[in-house]
């Protein structure tokens, strides 16, 4: 980056004493919804980005490890992908990966805000790859909080690509008993709800040992994973969880079998990137381990 040029910043605070700083190249939109904050910029690193209440949401040169380590493992656990539910999703990058496998007949997206999936469709079209136009893609706009209390269907995998529950985030009413309840009453036999579940890093994973802890109640195999996200500048985490297959514990020959049987060539994903993204650091294990204080 030459020295003398002047860069507008996007700063990123994750926690009152760290900051990430993002030179910003341009900015695609500014504004505000009637749920959240709303920007699209391009940075020099990650491309695009998508930023919701100041929190980076995904980049364009990274987003496809986030994604893919959303929607895999959980796809890959399950016999029956016909009907799976994606419980926000804005971007449309998870609704893409679903319909990646011709055996998913339908995948139903709920994302409380038009705005952000109009947006996107405007600004961040590499996201969704035209995912929205599936004729598989059924996407309603709406609070997922509702849609759960409603819906009477059942789903092969339930994925929640909601915002960080922060105090005014409008996920945040998502994780409580109440919900964690009506999800499990939509998961089909043997299914997997797999949610993206905070972060993992030593200095603040312990929102997200809370939602493990949490679920425990809930299923009999609840599995934690995580990998690096370069734009959230963090180790991302995940939870999978089922009372039928245990995720973690997948081989690597049906693996091998479900990522052939997805359109196009992953970019992150496969049998070994599987066993690193479950294979968890001692000083996480321990935070997991402890008994105690729920989400
Ligand atoms: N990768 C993400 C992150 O870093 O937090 C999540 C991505 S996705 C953009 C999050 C979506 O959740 C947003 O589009 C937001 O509108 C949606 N959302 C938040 N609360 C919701 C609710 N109550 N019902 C449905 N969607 C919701």
């Amino acid at each position: 980056m030459p020295k003398t040029e002047h860069w507008q910043w996007y700063v990123e605070r994750f926690a009152p004493t760290e900051e990430h700083h993002h030179a910003v190249e341009e900015t695609y939109y500014a504004g505000r919804s009637a749920f959240q904050d709303i920007a699209v910029i391009r940075t020099p690193t990650f491309g695009k980005m998508l930023v919701l209440d100041g929190d980076t949401q995904s980049s364009q040169h990274d987003e496809k490890i986030y994604h893919e380590s959303l929607v895999h493992p959980a796809l890959a656990a399950v016999d029956d992908r016909r009907e799976v539910l994606i419980l926000g999703g804005g971007e449309g990058a998870t609704l893409r990966e679903v319909l990646r496998r011709s055996d998913v007949a339908r995948c139903t997206m709920v994302d409380i805000d038009g705005d952000v999936v109009e947006l996107s469709k405007k600004y961040l079209p590499e996201w969704a790859a035209g995912a929205f136009e599936d004729p598989r893609a059924r996407v309603i706009v709406g609070d997922a909080l509702a849609y759960l209390r409603d819906d009477r269907e059942t789903y092969g995998v339930v994925i929640s690509d909601l915002t960080e529950p922060l105090e005014d985030s409008p996920s945040n009413p998502l994780f409580c008993d109440a919900v964690f309840t009506d999800i499990k009453a939509r998961l089909a036999p043997g299914g997997v709800y797999v949610l993206q579940a905070s972060t993992a890093g030593f200095h603040n994973m312990f929102v997200h040992a809370k939602m493990v802890r949490t679920l425990r109640h809930y299923y009999k195999y609840v599995r934690s994973f995580y990998t690096h996200v370069p734009a959230f500048d963090n180790d991302w985490a995940f939870i999978a969880c089922s009372d039928g297959v245990d995720v973690a514990e997948l081989a690597s020959d049906r693996i091998d079998a479900y990522v052939a049987g997805l359109r196009g060539e992953n970019y992150f994903y496969d049998a070994q990137t599987h066993r690193r993204l479950f294979s968890l650091p001692l000083y996480l294990r321990r935070e997991l381990a402890k008994a105690g204080e729920t989400f």
